[in-house]
């Protein structure tokens, strides 16, 4: 491609790019959850503080260890010609371990047990198997 078919790529794109600043000033105002933190903070208790950073922190947890996973299954291709080895199924045995963990420390810090899950999910899917919804969006179909 010459350097004028990339110079004419660019300019479209740059005409559908907002500019930069008023993309910033976009994301700022649409930044609901800012006021939402502080009028938290204001008013919780430092229980309340705790309990609500304990639910974060194993729920950040649990999409690294979740994001982890993908990452390794990408691997599969980028590093391994497509071909899922016993070492990496074993890397995969590890990072799904983790994702069990903060499984298990969410549902506990939600005030459940891992047992309430296993059992709602399979209610769930019973049902959705009776109703024949099992393709579609949304949770309660
Ligand atoms: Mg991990």
């Amino acid at each position: 491609m010459s350097k004028a078919q990339w110079r004419d790529i660019e300019m479209e794109w740059s005409d559908l790019m907002p500019d930069l600043k008023e993309y910033v000033a976009m994301t700022r105002g649409a930044a609901i959850y800012r006021d939402e933190v502080d009028d938290f903070v204001e008013t919780a208790s430092v229980g309340d503080l705790a309990k609500l950073t304990k639910i974060f922190y194993a729920s950040m947890g649990l999409s690294g260890e979740a994001g982890e996973v993908c990452n390794k299954v990408k691997k599969i291709l980028r590093d391994g010609g497509g071909v899922l080895s016993n070492e990496m199924k074993t890397k995969l045995l590890g990072e799904l371990g983790g994702v069990a963990w903060y499984l298990v420390a969410l549902t506990e810090e939600l005030g459940f047990e891992i047992e309430d899950v296993l059992e709602y999910n399979y209610e769930q899917i019973l049902g959705r198997q009776a109703r024949n919804t099992l393709k579609g969006d949304g949770d309660d179909r």
